[in-house]
């Protein structure tokens, strides 16, 4: 019988287990099919306070694991692929083995869309980038590419051009789900030009490990071009990795795990840290906070149940 599974490796789930850890608690992390979370495919991460010149995100998931591991985390390969929250203990099932435990912890994250273009995965990192908040600062003077027509490709387009001499709209319609005002904004930024009905059809530059053009297509008129570029965010949603806790812990409709007020879930004894129930800030140091209250909450939750 475990004390605390946290399922996830990212920020939040290995912040969640350093508490965890030095409450003497042994907790077992589950560290899924994306170790480190969103962290591990960035690069420099200047704005997790405490590093003044930066760290890489790799590095700092990997130190924050590290620091667990120095106070007694487990962590374990594979991932969670069903949940029976239905009694107390609560079980796991980690790649075929149900395993019991008194609290969880759900730190799973959620995944960017992407547009799956030949050469998109091979250019993350390298102009290719899901977070205009995290990469933004990169490309002062440049001129950047926005896909989407939601609140984030709109929030992210107005945000880039404190940076980029042009951001450039790209979305398959001329209809947009973003909010109204949001849209306006982006439409009297002088900076900001709107490609609309128009899709990607690959980024370029593979050879040279940078982003340097996109080939484009106008979906209404049949012409297919190519427009130099030096950043392409993609902003066409996330979606939250709670597949296995489906029926199992209220989810929303997007599949998003519904707070109960600090990390808290419907179910006493599961909690929530991070991008799995928050899709508003998605920051590292969020998450790395939610991980901490999600421990704090864990550790509570024991001591009242007498463990
Ligand atoms: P949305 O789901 O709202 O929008 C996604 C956009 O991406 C749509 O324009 C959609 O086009 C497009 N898209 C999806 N898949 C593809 C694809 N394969 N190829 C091309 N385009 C694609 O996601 P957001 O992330 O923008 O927003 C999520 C939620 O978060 C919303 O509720 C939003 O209001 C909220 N939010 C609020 C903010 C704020 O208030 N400050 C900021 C950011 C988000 P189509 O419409 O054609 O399907």
């Amino acid at each position: 019988m475990r004390n605390v599974i946290i399922i996830g490796s990212g920020c939040a789930g290995n912040t969640a287990a350093v508490y965890a850890a030095r409450a003497n608690l042994r907790p077992l992390v589950v560290a899924g099919h994306e170790p480190g979370g969103q962290l591990s495919i960035t690069s420099l991460v200047e704005n997790f306070p405490g590093f003044p010149e930066g760290i890489q995100g790799p590095e700092l998931v990997e130190n924050i694991r590290r620091q667990a591991e120095h106070f007694g985390a487990e962590f374990v390969h594979g991932s969670v692929v069903e949940a029976d929250f239905r009694q107390h203990p609560l079980r796991l099932n980690i790649d075929g083995e149900w395993i019991p435990t008194r609290t969880v912890i759900i730190a799973t994250g959620a995944s960017a869309r992407w547009l799956n273009l030949p050469n998109e995965q091979k250019l993350i990192g390298h102009g290719v980038s899901s977070c205009a908040t995290c990469d933004g600062f990169f490309y002062r003077g440049k001129k950047v590419m926005v896909i989407g027509g939601g609140d984030s490709a709109m929030e992210e387009s107005n945000f880039l051009t404190r940076f980029a001499s042009e951001v450039a709209i790209v979305h398959r319609s001329d209809t947009f789900r973003a909010s109204k005002i949001m849209l306006d904004r982006a439409r009297a930024n002088p900076k900001i030009v709107f490609l609309p009905h128009t899709v990607v059809r690959d980024v370029h530059d593979v050879n040279a490990g940078v982003v340097t053009a996109v080939t484009l297509h106008n979906v209404k008129t049949g012409e297919t071009w190519q427009r130099d570029v030096d950043g392409f965010f993609v902003a066409i949603g996330h979606i939250p990795n709670t597949k296995p806790f489906k029926g199992q812990v209220e989810l929303d409709d997007e599949g998003y795990i519904i707070s109960h007020g600090g990390a808290t879930t419907n179910i006493p004894g599961v909690f929530h840290a991070g991008d799995v129930q928050d899709r508003i800030y998605r920051q590292a140091i969020t998450a790395a906070g939610m991980g901490c209250m999600a421990a704090m909450e864990a550790e509570r939750f024991l001591e009242t149940e007498g463990h």
